[in-house]
């Protein structure tokens, strides 16, 4: 038996940030993880999926590099080459992160932990006890009824990433931020893709602006999407998987790949047995990520909010700095940046157009069009930077489409979330020739003094 201030379940982004905090702030800190440390971001998700995103834009790169004036010539992939790559950043982050852990005097336990008390967990055969247990198991990749998994044919993100070869033709089943990423991917490393969303758009959490823009940029990519019609069935063959819709077209290619969502790891680990309380296999917890059960708080894709990794990591710092009675502020999910990694870029903090209306603003709308912008051109990138904003009023939202736009975010969520007002922002001034001018544009225009616009 050992006991300590803090145990944390999962080693994850949720569970690592809170182990690295709560050590900090002098807690005892014992963190338990099953398989690697750093979790699905680390390992599965966020970090390969964008080392592969950078070389599908060297591809482009190549293929455009004409453009430019330079003889380069796009011949194949080498698709055991940008594993290595891509394994070789995973590697080095992963023996990073490993050290910081050891650096910071916290106990990591290897194995597959059960919560058996309110203030146990036990791994191994080995009970460890603490004044507080953090739950951070993270999430798996969904699949839908009659849909099963193979990992050759039909594929989750899981098998997709370490892929040796380029598919000839790809679905994609699923056009939220991992199927976009993926498409865009594999038409980058010349794979024939096509895209199936049931809902009416792609990336359809995104304000409707920046969906319209992404799917123009695709259509101008080739790569194909059907939206607005539901999966209905998908049948394998030797050659290929045929997928069905409701609307009863066919769409057959050599892989499918499935990205319809992740669900929480919460079954068969001890929380039901302990009472904790789940809404539809979610933890649910209040502002400050406490369960029902004083003592025990969940972090990351276990509980019903944003599923990314750095929502993960402010919830984890909140709780241990919350443990160590520091009284953290809640967090403000509109605030939290959003990007999807695609060619192009869409990146968005705050409300959209919709949601802002919602809840009952006065509202008004400025796009500025990359069309403006020097080192767009330069780039030979389109796309904008569309400003929601109360009359009168602070900023209530940022969407932008474009290549690398995601860099531009730091700039949105603190004009986001410090409510800001365009004429606050108009007053900067932005380098030139820079993507971060168009910031500063867009404001300009919304406070009444457009510089490079026309209109
Ligand atoms: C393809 C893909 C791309 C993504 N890209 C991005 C991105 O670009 N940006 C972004 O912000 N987010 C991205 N995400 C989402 C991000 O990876 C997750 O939001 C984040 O990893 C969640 O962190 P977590 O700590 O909640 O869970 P996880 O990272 O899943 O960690 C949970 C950990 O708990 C461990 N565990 C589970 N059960 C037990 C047990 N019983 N005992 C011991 N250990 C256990 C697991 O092994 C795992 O390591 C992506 C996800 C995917 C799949």
């Amino acid at each position: 038996m050992a006991d300590f201030d803090l145990v944390i379940l999962g080693g994850g982004s949720g569970g690592y940030a809170a182990a690295l905090r709560g050590a900090q702030l002098g807690l005892s800190v014992a963190l338990i993880e099953k398989d690697k440390l750093g979790g699905t971001c680390l390992h599965r998700g966020c970090i390969p999926t964008k080392a592969l995103l950078h070389a599908g834009e060297i591809a482009d790169n190549s293929r455009h590099a004409s453009e430019f004036g330079v003889n380069a010539q796009f011949i194949s992939m080498d698709m055991v080459a940008v594993n290595a790559y891509k394994d070789g950043v995973v590697s080095k982050l992963h023996k990073g992160l490993q050290g910081l852990v050891k650096s910071r005097n916290i106990t990591y336990v290897e194995g597959t932990g059960r919560l058996v008390s309110p203030n146990t967990v036990q791994v191994n055969g080995e009970n460890y006890t603490g004044k507080n247990l953090i739950l951070a198991t993270g999430s798996y990749p969904r699949t839908l009824p009659g849909l099963e998994i193979d990992g050759t044919q039909i594929v989750t993100s899981e098998e997709a990433m370490a892929f040796t070869h380029v598919p000839k033709s790809v679905i994609v089943l699923g056009g939220g931020v991992i199927g976009c990423e993926f498409a865009s991917v594999w038409n980058s490393f010349g794979a024939e893709v096509t895209i199936i969303e049931g809902l009416p758009r792609l990336v359809a959490l995104e304000d409707e602006s920046s969906s319209k823009l992404l799917e123009r940029a695709f259509r101008k990519r080739k790569i194909n999407f059907v939206t607005g019609v539901r999966f209905a069935s998908a049948v394998k063959s030797p050659t290929g998987v045929t997928v069905t819709l409701e609307d009863g077209t066919t769409h057959t290619a050599d892989v499918l790949l499935v990205a319809v969502g992740r669900g929480p790891v919460t079954a068969g680990i001890g929380y039901e047995e302990q009472g904790i309380a789940m809404d539809r296999g979610y933890i649910t917890v209040d502002d400050k990520c406490r369960t029902n059960i004083p003592g025990i708080w969940a972090v990351g894709d276990i509980i019903p909010t944003l599923q990314l990794a750095h929502v993960g990591f402010a919830e984890g710092i909140m709780v241990a700095e919350e443990i160590a009675g520091l009284n953290p502020r809640p967090i403000n999910y509109d605030g939290v940046p959003k990007v999807t990694y695609s060619e192009p870029e869409v990146a968005s903090v705050g409300l959209s157009t919709a949601v802002a209306k919602e809840r009952g603003y006065d509202v008004v709308e400025l796009s500025y069009d990359l069309a403006g912008n020097g080192k767009a051109n330069i780039l030979k990138t389109s796309g904008s930077i569309k400003l929601v904003a109360q009359k009168d009023g602070p900023i209530l939202g940022i969407h932008m489409v474009g290549s690398r736009v995601g860099e531009l975010l730091a700039e949105a969520q603190l004009i986001f979330n410090w409510e800001a007002e365009a004429s606050d922002v108009a007053q900067h001034i932005h380098a030139h020739p820079t993507l971060s001018e168009a910031m500063g544009e867009a404001h300009m225009a919304l406070a009444g003094k457009p510089l490079h616009a026309h209109g």
